[in-house]
């Protein structure tokens, strides 16, 4: 088994705004593993809040080891084997983890979503972020993510309820929040999620900062709209805490190690009856469709990543209805 990797810089259509920071692209590592003529492919987003970077990921790969590894790839033994080299690093974890699942899928020729029980028939529509901007940025994005059936607007700033009523102004589509922790006042939260609520609001991620779990609870329970836990909840031992503190969860890739366990995740969820969204960092179309591959095992989706960049080194998946379509191609199914 050989595996070859590479610093990719993905840049960004627009600088990207949350609550709290700005950027106009993502260092990534792009990953092949091969195996009797096979490619498996992956990716680690390494978004600069999760403290991982090309020098950490290139560390990492550095000690992997993956000869042992025979099919049907055993992704147990896998995950406790990356956790045991190095705490930590989720991204390049992911990124393993992807590139394995595809390599199984074209070794075995089935597509990854056939290893989850995922029917490609319940995949929901995916929302388009709308980054932090003034008005006038706000309206060219909307416009730019016309093929979304739901847009997500990225709140926590001074200008919350402007930018919501300036997307009203030209489009009445549902919304997902995500607030990234922004809220620093629960009594202001909370009426300011009321407000969201005459808005055609969805769901919001996050109002306040990640340990402050009282408060989020308290928001929560206020709410009449899903709160889900986002940068609160990272691996599988987090979706427990979220039971009584938010109604759902977001799971990423980036922050699960990777497909498996954010399947075991959303197993999880389920037993304990919370909600789930499946997001995305900024990512190609490998770590995209590695997320659509559990999308219809979740209540929404948010795998924007193709759209908000602009030097994309894979083909973008095919997207209908505002809903990406898996293909009936071993692995990914990236084209
Ligand atoms: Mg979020």
């Amino acid at each position: 088994m050989q595996l070859r990797y590479k610093p990719f810089e993905l840049l960004l259509k627009y600088p990207f705004s949350i609550s709290g920071f700005t950027r106009t692209s993502t260092p990534l590592m792009l990953l092949e593993i091969e195996c009797e003529g096979q490619i498996g492919y992956g990716e680690a987003s390494m978004v600069p809040y999760h403290g991982e970077s090309v020098a950490t990921a290139t560390a990492f790969l550095s000690k992997v080891k993956l000869d042992w590894l025979k099919l049907p790839f055993d992704f147990d033994e896998l995950i406790a084997y990356l956790d045991e080299l190095a705490p930590g690093n989720p991204n390049i974890k992911a990124a393993i983890d992807i590139a394995l699942h595809d390599l199984q899928g074209k070794l075995e020729g089935k597509p990854c979503y056939t290893y989850f029980g995922s029917d490609p028939e319940q995949m929901p529509a995916t929302s388009i972020t709308i980054g932090m901007d003034t008005p006038e940025v706000i309206l060219q994005k909307v416009k730019d993510a016309e093929l979304a059936k739901i847009l997500k607007v990225k709140l926590g700033g001074e200008a919350d309820k402007l930018l919501i009523e300036t997307i009203r102004s030209v489009s009445n589509k549902p919304l997902f929040v995500d607030a990234n922790q922004g809220w620093k006042d629960r009594i202001q939260a909370s009426e300011m999620i009321h407000w969201l609520h005459e808005q055609d609001v969805l769901l919001i991620e996050q109002p306040m900062d990640k340990n402050n779990w009282d408060d989020n609870a308290w928001v929560s329970e206020q709410s009449p709209i899903p709160i889900l836990g986002d940068e609160s909840i990272q691996r599988l031992a987090d979706v427990e805490k979220a039971k009584g503190v938010y109604q759902g969860i977001n799971i990423k890739l980036m922050k699960s190690a990777g497909m498996y366990e954010a399947y075991k995740m959303i197993q999880r969820a389920r037993e304990l009856d919370l909600k789930i969204l499946i997001g995305c960092m900024s990512e190609t179309s490998c770590a995209t469709l590695a997320g659509a591959a559990l999308a219809p095992l979740c209540d929404w989706a948010d795998l924007d990543g193709p759209f908000l960049t602009k030097n994309n080194p894979f083909p973008n998946p095919d997207f209908k209805d505002g809903k990406w379509v898996l293909a009936d191609r071993p692995g990914l199914g990236l084209a």
